[in-house]
């Protein structure tokens, strides 16, 4: 027992070995709140309080989770493999799997993924002859998720108006659809589940009995349905341990509620509130920047970090005049450390929006650096592996339509736009899946149609025995994918990738523990005698979704689960000694020896969004917090004078979160331009100059013969200090396009106007 907690200091060890009740655990980054709940899991089960089938946790990534039950094994001598361990929407799917029959859906019930939600909610529009202008997908998914989140069914939505009475109609709608299709989206998989319990005593109380100890990490971004959820699963007696950190809560856009901490102190009547001050990450200059930057936010549970790492290096500044210089600066400074040593896992690059990764990519591709995108493009969204996901959906679930509709023609055989229509007229009008409805369809298009049910169905058939990465092999010859991109000009990288899809299953099943030959389609029978428990309360038979998904998913079904929840998760595998490349909200909870935070620009980071939304630029701060937390020892600022971003030349003024940070900790690289406060009305700081000038800046920020330049910041009369950022002709002529900040851009004409230069 001393091995597991020689390690803590005093609060940590307190902490760890908390009566069985409810706790609170609120402190800052890096002061070992994920170390502290791992170990409590570790004491309780080595101290015999609780067996392993005993603890529900809930961590915020796949990643985490995997972290967490790796940190457990080498803790102890227990078999991990069938922890609760997971995230919420991962826990819902062992739920929802073992009892689909009392969820209402079938065993096989697939997961939509945002994109697939999108594309399930336009063909819902289209089938309904909505104007997808006046009632935007993208609007109707925020809605529905939004509502599902807060735990409310279409009849539960209150709508004052007729356009909101639409949204409620088409949530309906949409949820009948999915019921229909047999998916469900990841905010349903909580809620199905909440529902199943909350309907179902006795299902409910088995599990109530059995997870005695619940841990939740990062509990500052829960939302109200996965705190209702958890109050659920805790009934009158279990004991909750909540660790979190409101200074880090960046998910309030996805409906995660801080106020969450408050109402769990309340509700689970805690006594135990335990803080944690001391950090153990970061040296002392990157923690003084971290707490004097937060000290600017107002709604703050209040707390503070100190280490005892010595103050360590100052964060470096750099100021490029350039995205792809910024970029290429970040290149070499990464050499310089890796020749020095540091390990490239031990670097992050981390950027407020994915669009950012592309020209990091770009530099990076000329340098020999291996390095590892989190996030973007993540590989179980690629258009090819979504494809072969797709022919494995539907072998798994015929009457999946999502799957159905996007590989119907793909590769093209022959069935065009009116056999769909004929397709779908069939399918309204005995109201039943895309797949069923096929034999109702006559002529030319049912024969073609036929042939492709054909094909899934012989597939099926022929990979029945077959273990899955076999399966999903032969399901790419048969589809015609292969031969499909063998055919494409540029169609190599995409077969790397579809070979890719059968390396991860083969890592899937041996990591799940399925073993290499385990059928990919396992039968009822096999199901049963899996060992699933089966325990008896009040007179009814409990199958228990016990131990791993093994017993309860085929591994095939498993396998496609595991690409949704991948896909959905901020992290991508880990990786082995690559550079990290991701957003902010990506690293959430991870730490780097070396971390670069880039594109610090108003309008970037602080995003203008936030600007907007009250509280907005709160959060943005929250979100540069948990940047700046993430390093241990090296940590590098970066912003740009101008940035392509979405197709058009910005012009940037560096970020304000500058001038929130303690001087002494900051070492300028480049000569700190004098930039004052002029974000009073930060929208107009950001309103972009016209397309045209854009060509005219490729001179960049060489000096015009008048002696102005591009970055020059100026005062002016009227309007006050502003920044130079475009100036047009030569001369006596030049013009100047100037933010003025609050005053907007203005067009000026240099000889006239009375500039200084400040
Ligand atoms: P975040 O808020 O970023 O999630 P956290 O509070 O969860 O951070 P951890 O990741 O658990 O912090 O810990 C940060 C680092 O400090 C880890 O490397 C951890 O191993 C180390 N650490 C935590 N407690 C101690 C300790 N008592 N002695 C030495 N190292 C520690
Ligand atoms: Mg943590």
């Amino acid at each position: 027992m001393q091995n597991l907690l020689h390690n803590l200091n005093e609060e940590q060890l307190a902490a760890v070995t908390l009566p069985a009740q409810s706790a609170l655990i609120l402190a800052g980054a890096g002061s070992g709140k994920t170390r502290v709940l791992t170990t409590r899991i570790a004491w309780l089960i080595q101290t015999s309080q609780v067996s392993p089938s005993g603890i529900l946790a809930v961590t915020f990534t796949n990643k985490a989770a995997k972290e967490m039950t790796a940190r457990l094994s080498a803790m102890l001598p227990i078999n991990t493999r069938g922890m609760w361990i997971g995230t919420f929407h991962g826990i819902c799917n062992r739920l929802l799997r073992a009892h689909h029959k009392d969820a209402a859906l079938p065993q096989t019930f697939q997961i939509l993924d945002s994109q697939d939600q999108l594309s399930a909610i336009k063909r819902l529009l289209k089938q309904m002859n909505v104007d997808d202008e006046k009632y935007p997908p993208r609007n109707l998914m925020y809605f529905i998720n939004s509502a599902k989140d807060q735990g409310l069914r279409a009849q539960d939505v209150e709508a004052h108006d007729d356009y909101n009475r639409k949204f409620v109609e088409l949530y309906e709608l949409y949820d009948q659809q999915c019921q229909r299709e047999g998916v469900v989206d990841f905010a349903e998989l909580l809620l199905r589940t909440y529902e199943l319990l909350t309907r179902n005593q006795p299902l409910r109380e088995h599990y109530q009995a059995r997870f005695r100890h619940i841990l939740v990490d990062e509990f500052q971004d829960t939302n109200d349905l996965q705190y209702k959820w958890l109050k659920l699963m805790a009934g009158p007696h279990n004991a909750v341990f909540a660790v979190g950190d409101d200074d880090q809560s960046i998910y309030a856009f996805r409906g995660a509620n801080v106020g969450n901490m408050s109402a769990f102190e309340r509700e689970f009547r805690v006594e135990n509130l335990i803080k944690l001050e001391q950090n153990y990450r970061s040296h002392g200059h990157i923690l003084d920047a971290a707490n004097e930057l937060i000290s600017n936010n107002s709604r703050r549970l209040g707390k503070n970090l100190r280490t005892d790492a010595g103050h360590g290096e100052q964060v470096r500044v750099y100021e490029a005049t350039s995205d792809l210089e910024e970029a290429r600066w970040i290149i070499e400074q990464v050499k310089d450390l890796i020749a020095e040593g540091w390990g490239r896992s031990e670097i992050a690059i981390l950027y407020r929006s994915n669009a950012q990764s592309r020209v990091l990519e770009h530099a990076l591709f000329s340098s020999s650096i291996p390095y590892r995108v989190y996030g973007g493009q993540r590989f179980f969204e690629r258009a090819e592996i979504k494809h072969a996901i797709a022919y494995l959906q539907l072998m798994d679930n015929l009457h999946n339509d999502s799957a159905f509709l996007r590989v119907v023609n793909f590769p093209t055989r022959g069935i065009g736009a009116k056999a769909m229509e004929s397709l779908q007229d069939a399918a309204r009008q005995y109201n039943c899946s895309l797949y069923a409805a096929v034999p109702y369809v006559a002529g030319k298009a049912g024969s073609s149609l036929n042939a492709f049910v054909k094909l899934i169905e012989g597939a099926r058939f022929e990979t029945q025995h077959l273990p899955l990465p076999e399966t999903v092999k032969i399901t790419l010859e048969l589809s015609g994918l292969l031969e499909h991109y063998r055919n494409e000009k540029e169609g190599a990288d995409r077969i790397e990738n579809l070979e890719q899809l059968v390396s991860a299953a083969t890592l899937f099943v041996s990591e799940e523990g399925y073993g290499l030959d385990a059928p990919a389609f396992l039968g009822p029978q096999a199901q049963a005698s899996a060992g699933a428990a089966i325990t008896v309360a009040d007179g009814v038979e409990i199958i228990d979704a016990d131990a791993s998904l093994v017993t309860i998913m085929s591994p095939l079904s498993a396998f496609l689960s595991h690409a949704s929840l991948e896909a959905g998760d901020n992290q991508a595998q880990a990786g082995q000694d690559a550079l990290q490349l991701m957003t902010v909200h990506s690293a959430k909870g991870l730490e780097f020896d070396a971390v670069f935070i880039t594109g610090l620009e108003e309008g970037l980071f602080p995003h203008e969004n936030s600007a907007k939304e009250e509280g907005g630029v709160e959060e943005e701060r929250r979100l540069m917090y948990v940047a700046i937390t993430r390093a241990r020892k090296r940590l590098f600022m970066t912003f740009s004078q101008t940035r392509m971003l979405h197709g058009q030349t910005r012009y940037n003024m560096r970020s304000r979160f500058f001038d929130e940070l303690p001087d002494e900790a900051i070492k300028w690289l480049s000569p700190k331009v004098q930039q004052h406060n002029w974000f009073a009305n930060p929208k107009s700081a950001w309103d972009e100059v016209p397309e045209s000038g854009n060509n005219k800046i490729a001179q960049s920020f060489s000096r015009s013969d008048s002696g102005w330049r591009i970055g020059q910041n100026v005062a002016h009369a009227k309007f006050g200090e502003g920044v130079i950022v475009n100036i047009e002709g030569g001369g006596g002529a030049s013009r100047a396009h100037i933010n003025f900040g609050k005053f907007g851009m203005k067009l000026l004409d240099l000889s006239v106007a009375k500039l200084d230069k400040i």
